[in-house]
């Protein structure tokens, strides 16, 4: 393989992508399977860029088993604009929605959310700054609401729902922003999941959203046409511009997913890394993992030594060795390791040997 000089790059977005899929992104750059033009040039219209999104559609299909009530849709406007969309898609009946505060896109959703209905916190892990996930029950949802939001993986706290909460006949929707094909999950579970796709995916500019066919089409007639979901699925996800690049680069993702074994075989890799670092945490007497053992995020590792100096240290020194953007949030601080899809194994092996000299040295 080429040395191109890279980086363990641990960034919780914009991310690592696999090397494989950089190098035929880099290979069909010029030329895309001789069109004469680069993906970037190519009009959306294009027989060319139409096979291009009608398989990332179909490999995405095949990845998570989608059945064929469910739609995908490729839409604009990153996860932030799923806070919105969500609520003037699905606020359709009571007008009430009960939500799961788990970190600051939970929240922000919520925010949202509150502009345009009754939307009520029915769970949340705020007093103990978002180190578990709250187990709700079904007792703790209105029997009206019309839907039930979860932010499925806390990309900040490093948290995430390592069950699906049960909410019987009311539709459950999931922000999967950071973990969206880093496990299995069936999504006959929910009525609406969504990902942007810096995290795991592909590069920004691409939001995958997928929805169960009878929560479509019940969006106000005053809702901004870009926003109702329906106008995507009746023009599948090309109403207007899509962006051509993101999308593309997300589909040769899903091609090499499904080439390497698809979403199972990155599960069993995700926790083998995932365990990797976090026994080597709870055995270290310099660092710490302050999330609920059954909560810990496969992706998002968050870490601390109790010393923000020692902290500052430990990421600027990690920094020269290589293993750059191990800084927790600004809002919190620390350390967070995000070790998704595309970080191999020996990524999380060489953060834990430099992990093991850096205690040593400044015990
Ligand atoms: C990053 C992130 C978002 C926001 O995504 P943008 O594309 O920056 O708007 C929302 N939810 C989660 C869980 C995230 O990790």
């Amino acid at each position: 393989m080429t040395n191109y000089n890279r980086v363990y790059n641990f960034s919780a977005g914009p991310s690592m992508l696999p090397i494989e899929v950089l190098e035929k992104v880099q290979k069909e750059l010029l030329n895309y399977e001789g069109s004469g033009q680069s993906v970037m040039e190519m009009s959306h219209r294009s027989k060319e860029f139409k096979k291009i999104a009608e398989d990332a559609e179909a490999n995405l299909r095949k990845l998570l088993n989608i059945p064929k009530n469910y739609k995908v849709l490729f839409v604009q406007g990153g996860g932030t604009l799923q806070f919105s969309m969500v609520a003037l898609n699905l606020l359709r009946n009571s007008k009430k929605a009960d939500y799961v505060l788990t970190g600051t896109w939970a929240k922000k959703a919520y925010k949202e959310a509150a502009k345009f209905g009754d939307i009520k916190v029915v769970a949340s892990s705020e007093e103990d700054t978002f180190t578990y996930v709250p187990k709700i029950k079904k007792e703790d949802i209105r029997p009206d609401a019309d839907y039930v939001y979860i932010t499925d993986n806390n990309t900040i706290y490093g948290t995430a729902y390592n069950y699906v909460p049960e909410t019987g006949d009311i539709p459950l929707v999931a922000d999967m922003s950071s973990n969206f094909l880093s496990r299995e999950f069936d999504i006959t579970k929910f009525g609406l999941v969504w990902a942007g796709a810096q995290k795991n995916v592909g590069p920004a500019g691409v939001t995958i959203v997928i929805v169960r066919e009878d929560l479509l089409g019940h969006a106000d007639a005053s809702v901004p046409t870009y926003l109702d979901y329906k106008v995507h699925v009746d023009n599948d996800s090309m109403y207007n511009t899509p962006p051509c690049f993101s999308l593309y680069v997300a589909g040769e993702v899903f091609k090499h997913l499904l080439e390497t074994g698809g979403v199972a075989a990155k599960q069993k890799a995700n926790e083998e890394k995932a365990a990797l670092l976090y026994d080597y945490i709870d055995s270290s007497e310099m660092f710490k993992c302050p999330v609920a053992k059954e909560d810990r995020s496969l992706m998002n590792v968050v870490f601390v030594t109790g010393d923000a100096d020692l902290d500052k240290k430990f990421v600027a020194e990690a920094k020269e060795a290589g293993m750059v953007n191990l800084n927790g949030h600004r809002s919190i601080g620390g350390m967070r390791a995000s070790i998704y899809n595309a970080m191999p194994k020996e990524g999380v092996e060489t953060l834990i040997a430099f992990m093991k000299k850096f205690e040593a040295e400044n015990k």
